[in-house]
């Protein structure tokens, strides 16, 4: 029977030492149910969505059954937590299955997470909570669809085992898929031991899976950092252009492949705020929406560190050079930024007061406490239509003077370009959604879930989300932000 999964698995990562890994199979659960399955993904990446939802091939998604070719490992990594380092944390909670390459021809890891306890569990016990599964499952996929690099969801699978958090949970297991499971903190955790010849294999293995131009140059170390400078300070510009907020950007949560990874109280924004946060244990607002650059910017310095002994053998050499690198990083991150404020504002041309221009937007935005998503989704409509104005304005209930002041120069700067309303409003219709995982929706999509078993309100949800930029009438509700008894101010792990 286990001829059916048939996953073509080809394990790079469990080809390397020993010491990158633990290897050890899923701890079995007592009653696996699929809840989920991304036939989609599935399909995309070589598998039959009908064999993964058989029997076997829900057991695999539990854990219960290890399939051919797959090589169970939990990954070692280390990480600075809030700042803090810690020279040892590693897949406490998930386990990789192994590799698949995808129809694309791209490697692809799947992984299981909630999966039991490993080597690197310290006091957790293994274990996920329905409901940070289903989230992590919604916003992936969300970000998936709005275009932006991430880890992807396969499956979920509830375990029938409670799990024990603030209270008692429904358990479940997230089937992850990523470019891979790398992090910056996988490199810290060699160079804390000072094992030079690990950080070569894993930068070696990193450049051959991801960056493989940087091979082709004379120093393709210095090609390696980079271009991980360069995929992160686009990604980041990307969170910031659709209101996204991490939440946990510890350095063991940044991949090196350049995808957002580990979702855990993340949140996107309805009320335009550069300093909201949402996570219940970001106390310090360290992770704030408008602090993620920076934070971006600090992760990529500690991969810069451990890139040390592999830069130069001279140390003062090998300084200078991975501060050049990383003083690349503003420019990169601060064109993505403006080129997409740009686009979102309908600019097809580039002017030099456009970054001001768009500034100025955001603080009316702060000022009238107007909606993010829908005051970018409305200009659209304003830029075919003038009578639309009237829209736009409405969201700046606080202070619609500051929209008032704001409008006449937008206005007049489309008048130096020569597309009409029309095309204008499709181009940023494309950039700007229109329904993006609102936290009151998604928590309504998981309390149905985790409390009632009913997942029709998550799987409506997950449809909205599919095609952000289209409007479809009868999701007109999901574009609304939250009543005021709905609102979400904090997101808590409840991992
Ligand atoms: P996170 O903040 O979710 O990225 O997790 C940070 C670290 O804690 C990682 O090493 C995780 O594997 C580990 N961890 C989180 N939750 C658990 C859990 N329930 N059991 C074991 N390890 C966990
Ligand atoms: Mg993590």
């Amino acid at each position: 029977m286990d001829a059916l999964l048939g996953l073509p698995f080809d394990n790079s990562y469990a080809r390397l030492p020993e010491r990158f890994y633990a290897r050890l199979a899923p701890t079995p659960v007592a009653a696996p149910r699929l809840v989920k399955l991304n036939e989609a993904l599935a399909e995309q990446l070589g598998l039959d969505p009908g064999a993964l939802a058989s029997p076997q091939g829900v057991e695999m998604l539990a854990g219960n059954r290890v399939a051919p070719g797959s090589e169970p490992i939990a990954l070692a990594y280390a990480g600075h937590q809030f700042g803090n380092f810690v020279p040892q944390l590693g897949d406490g909670r998930a386990i990789l299955l192994g590799e698949v390459v995808d129809r694309d021809g791209r490697r692809r890891d799947i992984q299981l997470k909630g999966s039991g306890p490993t080597p690197f569990s310290r006091s957790g016990d293994g274990r996920a909570a329905v409901g940070s599964v289903l989230r992590e499952y919604i916003v992936s996929e969300a970000m998936a669809a709005l275009g932006i690099p991430t880890t992807r969801s396969l499956a979920a699978v509830t375990t029938g085992e409670p799990i024990w958090r603030d209270g008692e949970l429904p358990g479940a297991v997230l089937t992850r898929v990523a470019s891979s499971h790398i992090r910056v903190g996988t490199f810290q955790f060699f160079a804390a031991r000072g094992d030079t010849e690990a950080l070569r294999l894993l930068a070696d293995h990193v450049i051959a899976r991801h960056y493989p131009q940087a091979r082709e140059v004379a120093e393709p170390y210095r090609a390696l950092f980079q271009a991980v400078i360069a995929r992160q300070a686009s990604l980041v510009a990307k969170w910031l252009l659709v209101g996204f907020i991490h939440g946990v950007m510890n350095t063991d949560n940044c991949s090196i492949a350049g995808e957002t990874i580990d979702y855990g109280p993340c949140a996107f924004m309805d009320a335009y705020n550069p300093e909201t946060v949402f996570s219940s244990i970001d106390q310090q607002g360290r992770y704030a929406y408008a602090h993620q650059p920076g934070i971006a910017h600090w992760n990529l310095a500690r991969f810069g560190e451990t890139l040390l002994p592999l830069l130069a053998e001279d140390g003062d050499k090998a300084l200078a050079i991975a501060n050049e690198v990383l003083g690349t990083y503003r420019a990169h991150y601060v064109d993505a930024l403006i080129g997409g404020l740009r686009r979102k504002l309908g600019l097809f041309t580039e002017e030099e007061g456009d970054a001001a221009l768009a500034q100025d937007l955001l603080n009316a935005m702060t000022d009238g406490q107007a909606d993010f998503t829908l005051t970018f989704r409305r200009l659209g409509e304003a830029a075919a239509d003038p009578a639309a104005d009237a829209e736009v304005r409405g969201l700046f209930e606080n202070k619609p003077e500051s929209f008032d002041a704001w409008l006449p120069r937008w206005r007049d700067r489309l008048s130096r370009e020569p597309q009409d309303g029309a095309s204008r409003r499709a181009a940023m219709h494309a950039v700007n959604p229109l329904y993006i995982p609102r936290n009151h929706r998604v928590e309504l999509a998981l309390t149905a879930a985790a409390e009632r078993g009913d997942y029709a309100p998550f799987e409506e949800l997950l449809t909205v989300l599919a095609k952000p930029y289209e409007e479809r009438p009868d999701f007109a509700a999901y574009a609304e932000p939250p009543p005021e008894d709905q609102r979400v101010y904090r997101t808590f792990c409840g991992t």
